[in-house]
This record gives structure tokens, C-alpha cells and sequence, in this order.
């Protein structure tokens, strides 16, 4: 057998028409993109943020040690980002990648912890108090400030390399494997003062039909590891999300090396994990064929998609 590695990475110069969501204006609900599947939705008074994850330890650390959210990399984050208060973080699946950091953002900034019950098993371990940790069912909707969020279980992109629920309180400093997936979500947040909608997908799958009947006006979609699926996998994914919700701009997420710090350039994963360029190429013929925009987002700008 031949074993063909593509080495390097996709080089996202290639795509710099797509960083070109709108900015946003003083006032207006506004998203922003911090890294991963993290984002921030706020509209001045209420504010709610996926995942909150800001550590990005090494690889080496990840494959070789025990991970504890970095204080000073999310106290920095949520600085530069102009968090001072939240309302809710919603670890989107609890690998470590998403959910790690979310108790001790969750501490800093007031919010809730939602989830199902393998986030509040982080929330707990992570020190956070029981009357603010929030478990989810698939179809709830729960408010947070001013947003609505209808949390819908999802599915991981293949390959989980750590599947199933984790059953008990994670205390840091812990082995990556501590982080199971537990439940997937796609979360649609909708702000009720204006009426304007988005679907998170934080992982690139699905569950059959469990988002009909939603509407979204935007769908941001996590595409961690989908450029390593085939072609009508991401066919399938995009029907799924960004048909079943009826969006009308598509921006992706998960596509950024999050093994560095997040004041490093940003840069895609390498092809041994990922292939950003294949994800782009179908994609992209995608938004075409529904006419819908296909965007990046740039880190740390607030962004109206909605405009
Ligand atoms: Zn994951």
C-alpha cells in the first residue's frame, strides 16, 4: 500500500475575498470571531459566546501532558475582545477544544454555563456553581439577556477521536481524553429585540432532519476535518445547516491551527489534519448554486452578517 501525505497547509491568502463580512457599526448586534469555534454575539446590553476557548496549548502539550486553561491567554482574549460580562457560554461539544476553558470564562465574565450534561460535568470541575450551570435537552430553548438559543443535537465530524459522554466532574489539570465529546449542538441564537437569527454548527455534522422546521438568517458552520471528508459528505452537511435553516449567508469557522497562541497569525490547519482548500472548492460551488455569500470571519472584528 502507498501511503501519499500531503505535507504544508493551505495558504488562506488564497481567500482573502471571502474575509469580507460586513463590519459592523456602533450599536449594531454585532459577531465576532475569537479562534476556533468561539464567537461573540452582542448588542451592547446582553452578550452570549460559544466554547470561550483561548488556551491553544502546543501540540506537544496536548499529546504529552495534562491541560489547564490558561488564565492569562483568556483574561488577555476576553481584554482585547472588550468582554467584560456575559450571559451565557455554550460549549458547542466539550472536547477540549471548545469546552475547556469555558468554567473559568464562565467565572470571570457572570455567565451561565449551557450544555448538556457532559459541559456541566466541565462547569462543575471547573468551580463554577451549580445555579449557573444550565443542561440542555435537544429541542430546548433557553434565554440568555436578550438572545434565545434552541439548542439542537447535532453529530461530530468523523473521525471523534474522543466519542461518548464524559460522566463526571473534569478537574484540571487533565488528559485531553478527558474531554469526550458528550452532546454536539447546533445552536440557533435568535435576538429577540431585533429578530435577527443565526445557526452555530460547531462541528461539521449532522442528525437527519433535526433542524427542519428552524429558520436562521445566517449559518456560521464549523468545518474542523471536513476537507478530509468526501464530496458529498460536505453536500449532505450543507443541506443540513444551511438549506434546512434556510440561510442567506454562510460564514465558516474551525479552520484556524488552534496549537498556537491566538495573538499568532492565524493560520489554517495543516493538510495532515484538514484540507481547507477541498472544504473551499465544494463549498464553494455550493454558495454559488444557492447564491448565497461564503465568507471567513476576521479575528477580533465585530461583523454585521446580517447586513
Ligand atoms: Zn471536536
Amino acid at each position: 500500500m502507498r501511503v501519499r501525505l500531503k505535507l504544508g497547509r493551505p495558504d488562506l491568502a488564497r481567500y482573502s475575498d471571502r474575509f469580507d463580512v460586513p463590519e459592523a457599526r456602533d450599536g449594531e448586534l454585532s459577531v465576532t470571531f475569537l479562534g476556533v469555534a468561539t464567537l461573540l454575539v452582542r448588542d451592547g446590553q446582553s452578550s452570549v459566546m460559544t466554547d470561550g476557548f483561548f488556551s491553544r496549548p502546543a501540540l506537544r502539550d496536548t499529546v504529552f501532558g495534562r491541560l489547564k486553561p490558561d488564565e492569562r491567554r483568556i483574561d488577555d482574549a476576553l481584554g482585547q475582545a472588550g468582554v467584560d460580562g456575559l450571559d451565557a457560554v455554550i460549549p458547542v461539544h466539550t472536547h477540549y477544544d471548545h469546552a475547556m476553558d469555558s468554567a473559568v470564562v464562565a467565572r470571570r465574565t457572570g455567565a451561565a454555563v449551557i450544555g448538556g450534561p457532559s459541559a456541566s460535568h466541565i462547569a462543575q470541575g471547573g468551580g463554577l456553581p451549580d445555579d449557573r450551570i444550565v443542561v440542555a435537552e435537544s429541542g430546548d430553548t433557553v434565554r440568555a439577556g436578550a438572545f434565545e438559543l434552541t439548542m439542537v443535537r447535532g453529530a461530530h465530524c468523523p473521525p471523534d477521536r474522543w466519542p461518548g459522554p464524559i460522566e463526571a466532574p473534569v478537574v484540571p489539570p487533565a488528559r485531553i481524553s478527558a474531554y469526550r465529546c458528550g452532546d454536539a449542538w447546533s445552536v440557533i441564537v435568535r435576538h429577540l429585540p431585533s429578530g435577527k437569527s443565526m445557526l452555530i454548527n460547531g462541528s461539521a455534522g449532522w442528525v437527519p432532519g433535526a433542524l427542519a422546521g428552524q429558520a436562521a438568517d445566517v449559518a456560521y458552520l464549523g468545518v474542523g476535518q471536513l476537507g478530509l471528508r468526501p464530496t458529498d459528505y460536505m453536500t449532505h452537511y450543507w443541506s443540513e445547516t444551511v438549506r434546512a435553516v434556510g440561510a442567506r449567508r454562510v460564514v465558516l469557522i474551525h479552520w484556524d491551527d488552534f496549537f498556537r497562541p491566538i495573538t499568532d497569525p492565524l493560520r489554517a490547519l495543516p493538510y495532515a489534519g484538514d484540507d481547507l482548500d477541498a472544504t473551499m472548492r465544494r463549498l464553494g460551488e455550493l454558495a454559488r448554486e444557492d447564491g448565497v455569500p461564503l465568507n471567513l470571519p476576521t479575528l477580533w472584528r465585530r461583523e454585521n452578517p446580517w447586513r
